[in-house]
């Protein structure tokens, strides 16, 4: 079981609003900290770990920075989220690049910041070397096919567009050191959103006797194993959430089993953790504007799918909860809904919540991830402003509402009729 609960009372939720008008997302400073404490502890024994957070699940520069200070680094995957991470502090091998089909002007970047660039294809070392030269540490990412077995979000790997394979990435090694690369990493993301513990540990045993035959082969002593993000969190109250103690032992025998044996002690551990970071401690705050009764009684909300996809597009669960009304019986049946011209644009379909009155504040769960993050401007919908809730109780304005102007702003050109 996870609990579901909403860091502020309805009181201060009023206050706030009446600076801040819904929608919009908002952060927990104190749980994202100690969340990110939490991670680091259970990989302590490791003699290096590296936590390189996924910038496109929350894409603000000040949540970054958070990170930053409590030790993590940042994945990239554009131009925009290098300079993002930059823009925090973060320097050097602290940001990895690992993106797929890459344009010159990322791969450019990345050299100028010092990254660790990490290639999706053996096609590309070509590529890097012309459009941009070699990083000091070069990773290449790892498609396991049909030897691990993905799942429903990601989708099976040997259907994945990621990542090389097995005799590619021998001969992308060999090739790399052949043109003067000495220093290496080894990367791989097989699973998004999975709360099965042990699935990550499987990929760190087959990704750790990899490494082994990389230097058996080649010589190469890896000076990273990466493992990627796609730890999963319990969106639904039933789920319970990955154990990190447990994977983290897990992935320390694993590690004395088949690291220390093969005199590759020292190899340091890095995962890209987006979601399992985040994504618990993100909360979209909307208003109740309009009820319909049709064929269905439909409740329509101030925020629509522009401000959270996720339900869209994967038919995803977000808890749902209306601000004071936590003790009520869930009696009635409601597809709460945005405004967006598509039927989809549904939070929820047939849930079970108290009684709705038009004006009440309704709160999303789990929005700390891959929420704000994936808005989009279709049917000239605008995204919500960002806040972040201090340990003291304060908010801060950490992204503000995108404004008609904002959205206008490419329309503006010579001539243009606006
Ligand atoms: C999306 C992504 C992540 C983060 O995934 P989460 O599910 O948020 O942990 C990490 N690495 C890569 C390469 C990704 O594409």
């Amino acid at each position: 079981m996870s609990e579901k609960k909403f860091p502020i009372s309805p009181e201060r939720l009023e206050e706030i609003i009446k600076k801040h008008p819904t929608p919009f997302h908002i952060y927990d400073e104190k749980m994202i900290r100690a969340n990110i404490r939490r991670l680091f502890k259970a990989f302590s024994w490791a003699p290096s770990f590296r936590e390189h957070y996924a910038v496109k699940a929350a894409p603000n520069p000040r949540l970054l920075q958070i990170l930053r200070e409590e030790g993590a680094g940042a994945d990239c995957s554009s131009l925009p989220e290098l300079l993002l991470a930059d823009a925090a502090g973060m320097q050097g091998e602290k940001i990895m690049l690992t993106s797929n089909d890459t344009p010159a002007d990322e791969f450019q970047k990345a050299i100028e910041l010092g990254a660790v660039i990490n290639l999706d294809d053996i096609s590309h070392i070509d590529y890097l070397e012309k459009n941009a030269g070699f990083p000091s540490c070069l990773s290449f990412r790892y498609n396991p096919g049909s030897l691990i077995e993905g799942n429903d979000i990601i989708g099976k790997p040997e259907e994945a567009k990621y990542g090389l394979t097995r005799e590619q990435l021998f001969e992308a090694y060999r090739i790399a050191l052949s043109r003067g690369v000495k220093r290496f990493g080894l990367h791989t993301m097989v699973i998004s959103n999975e709360l099965h513990a042990d699935s990550f540990i499987n990929t760190a045993r087959l990704m750790f006797n990899l490494a082994v035959e990389l230097k058996n082969k080649l010589g190469i002593q890896l000076e990273f194993v990466n493992l990627g993000g796609g730890i999963g969190i319990p969106y639904r109250p039933e789920e319970n959430e990955v154990n990190i103690e447990y994977v983290g032992q897990g992935i320390r025998q694993a590690y004395e089993a088949i690291i220390q044996p093969a005199g590759l002690d020292g190899m340091a551990i890095a995962m890209e953790l987006g979601r399992a970071i985040t994504g618990p401690y993100g909360y979209l705050v909307a208003t109740v504007l309009h009820e319909k009764k049709t064929f269905k009684d439909y409740i329509g909300l101030d925020a629509c799918m522009a401000d959270l996809m996720r339900p869209a597009i994967y038919g995803a669960y977000h808890h749902i909860s209306i601000m004071g009304k936590e003790a009520a019986p869930c009696d009635q049946t409601y597809d709460i809904t945005g405004s967006l011209c598509e039927n989809n644009d549904k939070f929820a379909i047939d849930r079970q919540l108290p009684k709705i009155d038009i004006g009440d504040r309704v709160i999303l769960y789990d929005t700390g991830a891959h929420g704000h993050a994936m808005g989009f401007n279709y049917n000239g919908k605008l995204r919500s402003a960002e806040l972040l809730l201090h340990e003291d109780g304060s908010i801060e304005l950490i992204r503000r509402a995108e404004t008609i102007d904002d959205y206008f702003a490419t329309l503006r050109y010579e001539g243009s009729v606006l």
